[in-house]
């Protein structure tokens, strides 16, 4: 017989009032039991080998996976940060820009005070071509931020907001060279009519030619205060005392100085333009023929030569040959440049 064939029989006796029990095992199975135990506990210790190694990796990935959160965690704050940084820079960009365009307004207002001044009419202000630089969407105000308290609200910009911004300000810079290169031709053309402005009014007799102001004879008709007669005074009479300076009236070239029966020791000066101006009666003569003189020069002292009743400033001014009245010329004080 095989010994696979055999049988063994295994007596169970529970106890002494219960029958006696009797299992029959065939010697195969004895076999394959152990053998079966042997692989399962085998196959437990390898998978608990196996838990215990994946465990590790498990772990490992687990921190790595942690690192690399925490890693990009780090990354997207540093990105928020620029991003912040970036919208912090454009919204002072834009208020720069804002800022310029104002003070190229005050420049604008300047302009026209210089030309006011000088008597120059006003130009246009290059306001009128900012339009394209005007708010979008109503996000950017156009008031200067010092007009009044600051505060309310304070939320995030929306990436609308910021792309708005962005163009806005991008326009406004962009507005900025032109307009700058306009400001800048029209401030030279400025320039240089306050120049001629500033020219003519240097060679305009503006100026008294004393520093006494009172006017002891009007320009007009008159009674001869020799004769009694109606005449012509084509000047005005200014009172003073001999030895009183005498000054130019306008820059201009002497044209004459010298002695004559009736008018006495006088001069004329060329303010070119047609313009002349006369000081008769004079003590004594300064300037001379062919000097170029400015206006406040002192060109000679107050005096009663000639045909004269006492020291005053007989004074002409002559305006393309005809005796023009002075007073209409007097309106500053004596100070130069005036
Ligand atoms: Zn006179």
């Amino acid at each position: 017989m095989k010994w696979s064939k055999k049988r063994f029989t295994f007596v169970i006796i529970p106890d002494a009032n219960s029958s006696v029990k009797r299992v029959h095992i065939s010697a195969v199975v004895l076999v394959f039991i152990p053998i079966l135990f042997l692989i399962l506990a085998l196959s437990v210790i390898y998978l608990y080998l196996l838990y215990h190694n994946s465990a590790g990796s498990i772990s490992s990935l687990r921190h790595k996976l942690s690192d690399s959160s925490s890693r990009y965690e780090r990354m997207l704050a540093d990105k928020n940060d620029s991003i912040e940084s970036l919208q912090t820079q454009v919204a002072g960009l834009s208020e720069q820009a804002k800022s310029i365009q104002r003070k190229m307004d005050e420049v604008d207002k300047l302009e026209n005070q210089v030309k006011n001044m000088v008597g120059l009419p006003s130009s246009g202000s290059s306001k009128g071509d900012a339009g394209g630089a005007e708010a979008v969407d109503g996000l950017v105000e156009d008031g200067d931020p010092s007009d009044g308290g600051m505060g309310g609200e304070d939320l995030p910009v929306t990436d609308a907001e910021m792309t708005a911004l962005t163009t806005s300000t991008r326009t406004d810079l962009a507005a900025l060279g032109p307009q700058l290169e306009q400001l800048k031709q029209r401030l030279e053309q400025t320039k240089a009519a306050v120049a001629a402005a500033q020219k003519a009014l240097r060679t305009t007799p503006t100026i008294w030619p004393t520093d006494n102001r009172r006017i002891t004879s009007l320009f007009g008709v008159r009674k001869d205060p020799f004769t009694g007669k109606a005449r012509f005074h084509a000047g005005i009479d200014i009172a003073g005392s001999v030895g009183d300076e005498v000054y130019a009236a306008a820059d201009g070239v002497v044209v004459h100085s010298g002695r004559d029966s009736a008018e006495g020791n006088n001069i004329t000066i060329d303010h070119g333009n047609g313009i002349r101006t006369r000081y008769m009666h004079l003590s004594r003569l300064i300037a001379q023929v062919g000097d170029k003189v400015e206006k406040g020069d002192v060109i000679g002292e107050l005096g009663s030569t000639g045909r004269s009743t006492g020291p005053h400033l007989h004074y002409e001014v002559v305006l393309n040959g005809e005796p023009s009245d002075p007073r209409t010329y007097l309106k500053a004080t004596r100070k130069v440049g005036e």
